[in-house]
């Protein structure tokens, strides 16, 4: 099932554009504005997570010059994980990070830790055949396995919770879940997947909203905080780790060494450089703006609600998203909040008008939970390739980078750092199986390319809306 065809774009997009104020309501403000305790925007250190983190990792800023075997670019999961992989092995490792270690998407994610890709299977299978098709499939779960055996081996408290579903917005998206779940179980062997129908849904989300749900028990949702810093704590006794120091410019030097400049003041040499900067990767490469398109998403806590209207509206705790191209997704924290998510935009967004579409989103979907409190709201920033498949590749034979993961990251940058680490110590089967596959370039023109990808994302509003 392709959920976000942006190979399908076109005609549909002008239609949209005009169309689209006709789908955002008001009608939920005013009560809005009754419910909301705080209102917070985009910033990470007020995000429910950032509210409710179990440690702190306290790291210097870089005073000195220094050389090393590698250095990673960027600490959220893809350079964190990176980074502790190398160490593990050997590896004279430092890690630069301009903010504050998963101060971006991952730390202030939905916690869903998914299987696939968001492109969907049969891109690949369309794309390079059944037998790549398969590693990748493999792959994907191994992107699982490592988040698990990460929180199992380094003891990482961040509420591991098995089970996620695709719910069916509308009737005829059932029946993409059943062709997918009929290509999961008998092409891939899968059997950790099963098919509800629209009754049996009910029983397992509070929601009059759906028509059918593909639930998956092998996947699961965590507080994404807690485990990039449970890992970082980890990878900060093997590596050499900065925060508050912004890589300002790289020399890439195709036959030696590599030199970094840090806050426009220290130099870093290193044999070997990994770009972990997300949708910011383009500044130290400007061919990598053609790959990928940066997008916002949007997400809000609920205060803690009660056992009983907890297990109403979630009874087996699962995470939930919808089949939409533009959907929502949620789930339940250890203390019953409710992390409800999703309103993608391109572009600058109206904030207040997103956050107002999101609430009614959460008051459609659990009518139940009017008056319930809003304590936070954030939005977070990810990038996304116009196939919607992961962007994996080098630069030179020693500079690495990892970006496009189109939502899906949680768990595909701890896969990413493990394989990219595997290419650095010489094993690259895995990578380059990811590099091979190209993603569709699109102008680096800012303006152009956030047009283009803005019109894209209002024509598949529309399509939510009218199909
Ligand atoms: C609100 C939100 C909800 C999401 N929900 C989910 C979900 O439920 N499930 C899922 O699978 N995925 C989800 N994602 C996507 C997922 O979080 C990301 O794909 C993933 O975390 C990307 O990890 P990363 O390490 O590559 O990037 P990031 O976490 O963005 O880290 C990049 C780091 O690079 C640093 N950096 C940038 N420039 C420099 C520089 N010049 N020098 C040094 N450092 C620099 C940044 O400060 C940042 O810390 C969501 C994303 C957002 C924003």
């Amino acid at each position: 099932m392709n959920r976000r065809d942006f190979l399908k774009l076109g005609v549909g997009m002008g239609v949209g554009f005009a169309g689209s104020k006709l789908i955002s309501s008001n009608n939920s403000s005013a009560l809005l504005d009754k419910v909301i305790v705080e209102f917070y925007t985009g910033h990470s250190s007020n995000t429910y997570y950032f509210d409710s983190q179990n440690s702190h990792i306290e790291l210097p800023i870089l005073a000195e010059d220094l050389s090393c075997d590698v250095c990673v670019v960027g600490g959220g999961l893809t350079g964190v994980s990176t980074a502790l992989k190398l160490a593990e092995r050997g590896y004279k490792v430092v890690l630069l990070e301009a903010q504050n270690i998963a101060g971006q998407a991952s730390g202030m994610n939905g916690g869903q830790v998914l299987t696939a890709y968001e492109c969907g299977m049969e891109y690949f299978e369309d794309k390079f055949g059944d037998k790549i098709a398969k590693q990748l499939w493999s792959l994907s779960l191994q992107a699982i396995d490592i988040v698990k055996s990460n929180i199992k081996n380094y003891n990482i408290n961040c509420s591991w919770q098995s089970g996620t579903g695709i719910a069916a917005y509308k009737e005829k998206h059932f029946a993409a879940l059943q062709e997918e779940y009929a290509i999961m179980t008998e092409k891939y062997g899968y059997t950790q997947v099963e098919l509800y129908d629209k009754p049996q849904t009910r029983t397992l989300i509070g929601s009059d909203q759906y028509y059918g749900l593909l639930y998956d028990r092998f996947s699961g949702h965590i507080h994404p905080l807690n485990y990039a810093l449970g890992l970082s704590q980890i990878c900060k006794q093997k590596a050499q780790m900065f925060t508050k120091s912004r890589v300002t410019e790289i020399k890439f030097n195709q036959a030696g060494v590599h030199h970094l400049t840090i806050n426009g003041k220290h130099q870093v040499k290193a044999k070997f450089v990994v770009l972990a900067c997300n949708y910011q990767n383009s500044l130290f490469a400007p061919e990598l703006a053609y790959k990928v398109v940066k997008f916002d998403t949007y997400v809000m806590a609920t205060e803690s609600l009660s056992p009983s209207l907890a297990h109403e509206i979630l009874p087996n705790r699962m995470a939930v998203f919808d089949s939409r191209n533009i959907m929502n997704y949620y789930r339940l924290t250890e203390q019953n909040n409710l992390i409800f998510g999703g309103g993608d935009t391109f572009g600058k967004p109206d904030v207040p008008q997103v956050q107002k579409s999101l609430y009614n989103d959460l008051i459609n979907t659990f009518p139940q939970l009017a008056g319930v409190k809003v304590k936070n709201f954030w939005y977070g920033a990810d990038s996304m390739t116009l196939n919607l498949a992961p962007n994996f590749g080098r630069l030179y034979d020693t500079v690495y980078y990892a970006q496009g993961y189109s939502g899906q990251g949680l768990a595909l940058s701890n896969l990413a750092g493990q394989i990219i680490a595997d290419a650095i110590i010489g094993q690259s089967e895995k990578f380059d199986i990811f590099a091979a596959i190209k993603p569709l370039e699109i102008t680096n023109i800012g303006v152009i390319q956030q047009a283009f990808v803005k019109m894209g994302s209002y024509y598949f509003r529309m399509k939510d809306y009218f199909e």
